[in-house]
C-alpha cells in the first residue's frame, strides 16, 4: 500500500515549499528510529511497521502490528511513531492503524532479534532501552558541551543513569566540564573500554571522551581527521555502556560524516539544536538540523545559549541579540526547549569541574538548565519497561523448554 505519487522529499529546514509530502520511503525511513525496547530491534526491521500512506492532505496513516495487542509498550511505540512521523516536514497528522503480528509473524520477529542479538548487531553497545540524546550546533562556542554536561548533571541529579559520550573529538571539554579525571581501562572479562563512572546525586554518569585516552589535548589535535569517525564509532561499539536510561552526545560543531555515521549506528536518536540569539548563528544551526532529517533523525527542539544577560538591577544586556532561538524553532517546526541567560556562574562552574546546574543556591542560568530538562523528559522521555507482560523472549524460553521437557 505504497503512494507513488507522493512528491519528492523536501529539504526540510531550507523550506523549499511547505506543501511538500514526504515519501512513503521517508516514513519508513524514519521508522527505522523506532526501536522496540524489548526486542532491541527497529519495528521496521521485525516486521511491525506494516507500511504506509502518505495522503495528499498531510495525513499520514501508518499501520503497525505488535508482538501482543496488549503490551503495554503500545503507548511508547505510539508516542515514538507519532513524533517521528510527525517531525517529517509536510506531515499535518498522524494515524496509527494497529495490528497484531501473527504467530509466523511473531516467530519471524523474534529469530531476527536474536539473529542480531548473536551478531551483537546493530553494532553498538548501547542499551535498546536507551534514549539517545544529539546535542549538536552550527559552529563552535555556542555552548554545545555547557548543554551537553548540564542536561546530563540534571538527569543524574534526578536519578537516572546517563551515559555522556564526548564525539567531540579533538576539541573535547566534557571531562573537564564535569570534573571526571582519569584513564579509560578495559573490562576484565571482555574487550571493551568501561566508562569513567560519577556519582550525582542519586543518579549516575557514565563518561567516555578521549581526554581520557590522551595525555595532552594537543595530541587529540595531532589525530584530527585521521581517526575521528574511527573514534566515534569505536566509542559506540567497544565501550561497555551500563543500563543508561539517556545518552547524551556532545557532538562535533557542524554538519558531517560523524553525524551520519552517528545516524545510521544509532537511528533511535534525537537531536537537539543549541544556537545563539544571534540571528548569524541560526542559518549554520539550520543546516545542522536539515542534514539530520536528511538521516531520519527526529529533531527534538532547539535550546538556545547564551541569552540576555539581566544584571542585578534589572537591566538587560542582549549581548548576542535576541529572538535566534524561537526562530530556528519555528523554522524547524519544533519546541523552543529554553533559554539559557548569559551568566558567569556558568563559566565558572564548567572551569571548577562542577555543572551550575548542580549548584542550587545559584541564579538564572541553573534554574534555566533544570526548566530546559524538564521539557527534555517531555520531549524525549525515559523507556520505562516495568510492567510489561509481552516478554515474549521468556514465553518463548518457557514454551521451548517444555516442548524439550515432553521430548525427553
Ligand atoms: P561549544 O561546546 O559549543 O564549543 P562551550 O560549551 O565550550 O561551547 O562554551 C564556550 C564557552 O562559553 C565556555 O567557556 C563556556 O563556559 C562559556 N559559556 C557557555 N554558555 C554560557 C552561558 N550561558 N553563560 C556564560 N558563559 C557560557
Amino acid at each position: 500500500m505504497t503512494n507513488e505519487t507522493a512528491p519528492a522529499r523536501p529539504s526540510t529546514a531550507d523550506g523549499e515549499s511547505a506543501s511538500a509530502r514526504p515519501t512513503t520511503d521517508d516514513v519508513m525511513g524514519v521508522l527505522r528510529g523506532v526501536i522496540d525496547p524489548e526486542l532491541g530491534t527497529d519495528i521496521v526491521e521485525l516486521g511491525m511497521a506494516r507500511g504506509a500512506v502518505v495522503n495528499d492532505d498531510g495525513l499520514v496513516e501508518v499501520t503497525v502490528a505488535l508482538t501482543t495487542s496488549g503490551c503495554p509498550l503500545r503507548a511508547q511505540i505510539q508516542r515514538e511513531v507519532r513524533s517521528r512521523v510527525g517531525g517529517l516536514p509536510g506531515v499535518e497528522k498522524v494515524k496509527i492503524h494497529w495490528s497484531e503480528l501473527t504467530q509466523e509473524e511473531k516467530t519471524a520477529a523474534m529469530a531476527k532479534a536474536r539473529f542480531n542479538v548473536a551478531q551483537n548487531a546493530p553494532d553498538t553497545a548501547v542499551p535498546a532501552t536507551t534514549k539517545v540524546v544529539m546535542v549538536a550546533s552550527g559552529k563552535g562556542g555556542v555552548g554545545k558541551s555547557t548543554v551537553t554536561v548540564n542536561l546530563a548533571a540534571e538527569l543524574a541529579r534526578r536519578g537516572m543513569r546517563v551515559g555522556v559520550m564526548d564525539a567531540d573529538i579533538w576539541g573535547y571539554s566534557v571531562p573537564r566540564m564535569l570534573g571526571v579525571e582519569g584513564r579509560l581501562a578495559g573490562a576484565e572479562d571482555e574487550k571493551k573500554i568501561v566508562p569513567m563512572e560519577k556519582a550525582v546525586g542519586d543518579g549516575t554518569l557514565e563518561v567516555v571522551s578521549m581526554g581520557f585516552l590522551v595525555d595532552r589535548e594537543e595530541t587529540a589535535l595531532m589525530w584530527r581527521g585521521l581517526i575521528l569517525n574511527r573514534a566515534v564509532q569505536h566509542f559506540l561499539e567497544d565501550v561497555r555502556w551500563g543500563q543508561v536510561d539517556y545518552l547524551l552526545i556532545d557532538m562535533p560543531p557542524g554538519t558531517g560524516d560523524v553525524q551520519m555515521g552517528i545516524a545510521k549506528m544509532l537511528p533511535q536518536a534525537e537531536m537537539v539544536v543549541v544556537t545563539t540569539p544571534a540571528r548569524s548563528a541560526q542559518k549554520v544551526a539550520a543546516r545542522v538540523a536539515s542534514m539530520g532529517r536528511s538521516n531520519y533523525l527526529r529533531i527534538a527542539g532547539v535550546i538556545e545559549n547564551m541569552s540576555a544577560f539581566v544584571a542585578p538591577d534589572g537591566e538587560v544586556y542582549e549581548v548576542f541579540g535576541q529572538g535566534g532561538g524561537q526562530e530556528l524553532a519555528d523554522d524547524l517546526g519544533v519546541p523552543l526547549l529554553g533559554q539559557v541567560p548569559i551568566d558567569g556562574s556558568v563559566a565558572t562552574g564548567s572551569d571548577e569541574g562542577a555543572p551550575v546546574v548542580l549548584d542550587l543556591t545559584t541564579g538564572p542560568a541553573a534554574d534555566a538548565f533544570r526548566a530546559i530538562t524538564d521539557r527534555l523528559v517531555e520531549e524525549v522521555p525515559p523507556v520505562d519497561m516495568a510492567g510489561c507482560t509481552a516478554r515474549i523472549f521468556e514465553a518463548a524460553e518457557e514454551a521451548l523448554a517444555k516442548l524439550d521437557l515432553a521430548a525427553s
